[in-house]
């Protein structure tokens, strides 16, 4: 009996150690992203692997990034904590499946900006379910900084965040269907209606725009910010994205 407590003993003990052991490990982030997207996409990517490179410096994690899609493959993403992708999607049907069996098997995704965008010309159904079924309907334009509420701030995602602040300059993109309707989507900020009408030459008007949210169904985020180059120039919003990363990379 006595040998069979120390046994479990042992036993929990271990689990114990590989779990702090693999909270411990410092985790891997990969970054994608286009240099042949528009320009204002192209500076938001840009931007995005500094204002990343500085947290991971700072938080003692690895971030790599690449231009080149081909480079998302299964013996590539071996290992990674989170993806990002800062502009885009990739196109290649090898692409799409590293990427498709890599978040089915647990990984982690961030997502900005145009990284969200599909039409139908967009051709991936598997896509637009991860993405909790929204399509790209609309945008406003010029970027322009706009009030954005937090849905729920108890969140681990959402906690250091007050109950409203003013997102830099952006383009905002509005979705039809609606993620908040999907089942198992979780939204976690919206455009707050006191922006409407937002934009000149394209505007939003009215209606219920998520600008981000979660798939509860997998560890992914989509973050409507990432248009030019005043996404990270307040403070608040930047503790938002670093606890983004923190999060989908599966740490607390
Ligand atoms: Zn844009």
């Amino acid at each position: 009996m006595r040998r069979l407590c120390c046994s479990l003993v042992f036993l929990a003990l271990s689990a114990l150690l590989v779990t702090a052991d693999d909270t411990a490990r410092p985790f891997r982030v990969l970054a994608f992203y286009s240099t042949h997207a528009e320009a204002d996409h192209v500076e938001f990517a840009e931007q995005a692997v500094r204002f990343y490179a500085e947290v991971a410096s700072r938080r003692h994690f690895t971030l790599e990034s690449s231009t080149n899609w081909d480079d998302l493959t299964p013996q590539r993403l071996k290992g990674v904590d989170a993806v990002l992708f800062f502009n885009e999607t990739p196109h290649a049907p090898a692409q799409r499946t590293a990427f498709e069996n890599y978040m089915d098997n647990g990984g982690g995704w961030i997502g900005f900006h145009a990284a969200g965008y599909n039409d139908a010309g967009t051709g991936w159904p598997w896509f637009v379910r991860f993405l909790g079924g929204a399509i790209f309907q609309g945008n406003s334009w010029p970027p322009l900084p706009a009030t954005v509420e937090v849905d729920d701030r108890n969140d681990l995602l959402t906690r250091h965040l007050p109950a409203r602040f003013v997102s830099p300059d952006n383009e905002w993109y509005s979705w039809w269907p609606d993620p908040r309707s999907t089942p198992g989507v979780r939204v976690l900020l919206t455009l707050s209606p006191s922006n409407y009408p937002i934009g000149m030459k394209e505007t939003i008007t009215s209606g219920d725009v998520p600008v981000v949210w979660t798939n509860t169904r997998y560890r992914m985020l989509y973050v409507n910010m990432g248009h030019g180059d005043k996404i990270f120039t307040e403070p608040v919003q930047n503790i938002f994205f670093e606890d983004a990363l923190v999060w989908a990379a599966g740490r607390r």
